[in-house]
């Protein structure tokens, strides 16, 4: 917010250390639930608009502070990656991730969901041997390269080298990438004929428009071809109605995430969502 002129810098500034303080607490408070287990992992499905189908799952980061409660991932991760937090404990949400999607494979077979997707921010990706890590968790939980789905943001490989290499690496094992809240970060459609993706992910904030009166599907419109046109598998976010899930269908959307087919939960139902009939 703009500041008025009449008002003193040492106001500016105590403001900035405040905050500075409250992130370092909040940075020690992680620290310490990391050890006493105040972490969850939650999964929201990921359904095929043609059958309804659960085809996936998108793994989330769930945190109940010990005084404050529950702590937004929006709030809680960029402490965390700044911090260096974030390695330890997106290794471990990895490793509880696909620990339980082997444990779903192995109960549901052929009903289980594809894969499981799994949030990568920047920091973890340009940590030395992040892909070996990785490989090991596959390995120790015997979920097959195939099934995982690293979701990456534009902005985590926007400083180029080191996290680019880690994704082409992980991409060499056999594991996906998405590239997520697509469309909201930097130089979008250069960043893929420069990185391997296998799954766009088109932002709420466009999905949101297609409803909205005197907007139009403009930008989901135009990502479907992209993404038809480079082979790559399209997912709106953030479906929240019927209207948007036709909608999407109709325009030649394969897959969607919102709270229309499910919220994140520890155990999602599986059985197939019921889906409207497309507009005539
Ligand atoms: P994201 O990766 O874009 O995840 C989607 C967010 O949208 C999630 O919020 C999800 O609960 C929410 N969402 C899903 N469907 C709907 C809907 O229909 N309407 C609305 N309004 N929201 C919907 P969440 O879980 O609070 O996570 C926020 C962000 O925090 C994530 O955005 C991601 O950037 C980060 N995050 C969450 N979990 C992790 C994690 O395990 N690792 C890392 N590195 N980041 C995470
Ligand atoms: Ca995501
Ligand atoms: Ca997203
Ligand atoms: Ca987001």
């Amino acid at each position: 917010a703009a500041k008025s002129s009449g008002t003193p810098l040492v106001v500016h500034t105590a403001e900035l250390d405040e905050c500075a303080e409250a992130a370092e607490r909040l940075g020690a408070d992680l620290r310490h639930s990391l050890d006493d287990g105040d972490f969850t992992v939650v999964y929201q499905p990921i359904v095929a608009l043609r059958t309804g189908r659960v085809v996936a799952v998108e793994a989330l980061v769930r945190w109940t502070h010990p005084i404050r409660g529950q702590v937004s991932p929006a709030d809680f991760i960029p402490v965390a990656e700044d911090n260096g937090l974030i390695v330890e404990l997106g290794e471990w949400i990895m490793r509880t991730a696909c620990r339980q999607f082997a444990r779903w494979r192995a109960e549901l077979g052929d009903t289980a969901p594809q894969y499981v997707s799994v949030n990568v921010s920047a920091r973890q990706l340009s940590e030395p041997g992040f892909p070996d890590v990785v490989a090991g968790i596959l390995m120790d939980t015997g979920v097959p390269a195939a099934a995982l789905l690293v979701e990456v943001t534009e902005t985590a490989l926007f400083g180029g080298g080191v996290a680019i290499d880690a994704v082409e690496s992980l991409h060499r094992a056999g594991i996906r990438i998405a590239l997520d809240d697509f469309g909201t970060g930097h130089s979008s459609l250069g960043l893929l004929r420069a990185v391997p993706v296998d799954v766009l992910k088109v932002d709420k904030s466009f999905v949101d428009e297609i409803t909205e009166p005197g907007r139009q599907a403009v930008i989901v419109d135009a990502l479907i071809h992209v993404s038809n046109g480079l082979g790559l598998r399209a997912v709106a976010e953030g479906v929240e109605t019927a209207e948007q899930a036709d909608y999407l269908r109709e325009l030649g959307y394969d897959c969607a995430q919102g709270w229309h087919f499910g919220r994140p939960v520890a155990q999602p139902d599986f059985g197939a969502v019921a889906l409207i009939p497309a507009r005539t």
